[in-house]
């Protein structure tokens, strides 16, 4: 087959109305969590300063480095298509002064992300992300609802064999000591670590846990643990959300290693991921943690918060090869057996001044909300009437020449064949009357 000249950018994908099936049902998954757990809906720009990102995200992580579409427009700001949501949330948050309104502030959102990676499965350059957060509020029972939530988005999606991995990394407390122990740590083993943590460990050397390369990973069995090395208070913090995922009975697993690759976090981080084969080569679906120090970096109050983020694509993916909602139909001839139940009336028409004025009257049921089929597309009426057959109609419509010319229409009952004129401007009164005397 001879190469397309327009494909979609190499990283992005069309998603179409059978991937919808997907989708809808993640958003709707989502929707329900947020909705039970009191979360509002929340959109913004997908255009930002490029700053609330370098500044928000972190200056050090792959994101910023590597993956933000970063341009200048004309007026000359440096803007960014958001590779995430969060620093994004606090941006908001702080702009509209919600500190003001009663605390926590509960957030739920999804849209669009863009990150330039190198495209693999479940990696894609623009990607949808949904995500929790809760903002201004400290206590650990944030945190264990945020991984409740998450955990209960994928309960509801029908995934049986989820893991959901626990960590904390302290906060600026405890983490610069840390930092120092990993640092002579990795340093004693340099060589044996990929060119990119070399630089790491002199910038971030907590980064080096996150690495994927396989030689850092040896290296890392070995690291010392960041929960050795806690502060009291983060200590107490991280037993609580221990305390409450034990309550909750969530499946979780302490990975001492996890870091997360942002900047942003402080104390609890968590991922969720599914554990067959499929749901491994997708990866993480969901992140989180908490990141009581985001709020100030971008210039703000002191606001505690706690969120989550998932990858609307990636769980489409593993529910798509686990088959888990394979036995639904597609969404394509769903929307067109729903218009086809719907629908009593079936509107035929014959003629370009019959066709022009059905399309008038096809809107004029619109707004009055009767569900009504048509067929513009075609102009035999022998083929029109086949269709109202195939789809059940009770009454036919027929819109000829004739009756464009005098402003009526001929109404045809399906069942007795038996037909009556109507006046144009009372037809659909007249449909609703009938449609009203076979519901009672
Ligand atoms: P990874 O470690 O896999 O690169 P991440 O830590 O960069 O993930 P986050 O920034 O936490 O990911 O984003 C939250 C979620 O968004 C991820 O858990 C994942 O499901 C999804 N996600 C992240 N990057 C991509 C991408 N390039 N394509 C599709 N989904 C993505
Ligand atoms: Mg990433």
């Amino acid at each position: 087959m001879s190469k397309l000249k327009y494909q979609t950018l190499t990283g992005m994908h069309d998603i179409l109305p059978d991937d919808f099936i997907y989708f809808n049902r993640v958003l709707r998954a989502v929707e329900s969590v947020a909705r039970y757990y009191g979360f509002s809906r929340i959109e913004t720009p997908v255009l930002e300063f490029a700053e609330v990102f370098a500044k928000g995200t972190g200056a050090g992580t792959d994101i910023v480095e590597k993956e933000m579409y970063t341009f200048r427009t004309k007026g000359g700001d440096l803007v960014a298509l958001r590779p995430e949501y969060t620093p994004v949330i606090m941006r908001s948050y702080l702009e509209h002064g919600m500190h003001n309104l009663p605390q926590p502030v509960k957030l739920w959102y999804q849209g669009p992300c863009f990150r330039h990676e190198r495209p693999q499965a479940g990696r894609y350059r623009q990607f949808n992300q949904f995500g929790f957060e809760v903002l201004g509020e400290q206590k650990a029972s944030v945190d264990g609802q945020i991984i409740q939530m998450s955990y209960g988005v994928m309960k509801e999606l029908g995934f049986k064999n989820i893991t959901i991995e626990v960590n904390s990394i302290g906060d600026s407390e405890c983490r610069p000591y840390f930092k120092k122990i990993l640092t002579s740590y990795f340093k004693s083993r340099r060589s044996a670590l990929c060119p990119d943590c070399q630089r790491r460990l002199k910038e971030n050397p907590l980064r080096i846990l996150d690495c994927k390369e396989e030689k850092c990973q040896r290296v890392k069995a070995g690291a010392p643990q960041i929960i050795d090395h806690l502060c009291e208070n983060c200590h107490k913090h991280f037993k609580n959300v221990l305390e409450f995922l034990d309550e909750l009975e969530l499946p979780y697993s302490l990975n001492p290693y996890l870091v997360r690759g942002l900047d942003y976090y402080t104390k609890t981080v968590f991922e969720i991921v599914e554990n067959s084969e499929d749901g491994k080569t997708q990866g993480t679906l969901m992140g989180g943690g908490r990141y009581d120090g985001l709020s100030k970096i971008l210039g703000g109050r002191d606001v505690p918060a706690c969120g989550v983020a998932g990858g609307m694509e990636r769980i489409m993916n593993v529910l798509k090869t686990k088959g888990i909602l394979r036995a639904e139909k597609p969404e394509s001839k769903k929307a067109q057996e729903q218009k086809q139940e719907d629908a009593k009336i079936f509107l035929a028409q014959l003629g370009e001044m019959a066709k022009r004025k059905s399309m008038k009257l096809f809107e004029e049921f619109r707004a009055a909300k009767i569900p009504i089929a048509e067929s513009f597309s075609k102009d035999s009426l022998k083929a029109q009437l086949r269709s109202a057959d195939k789809m059940g109609a009770k009454w036919v419509l027929i819109f000829g020449q004739k009756e464009a010319l005098e402003d009526f229409i001929t109404l045809r009952d399906m069942e007795t064949g038996a037909q009556k004129e109507i006046k144009l401007d009372k037809v659909v009164e007249e449909m609703r009357e009938k449609l009203n005397s076979i519901k009672k």
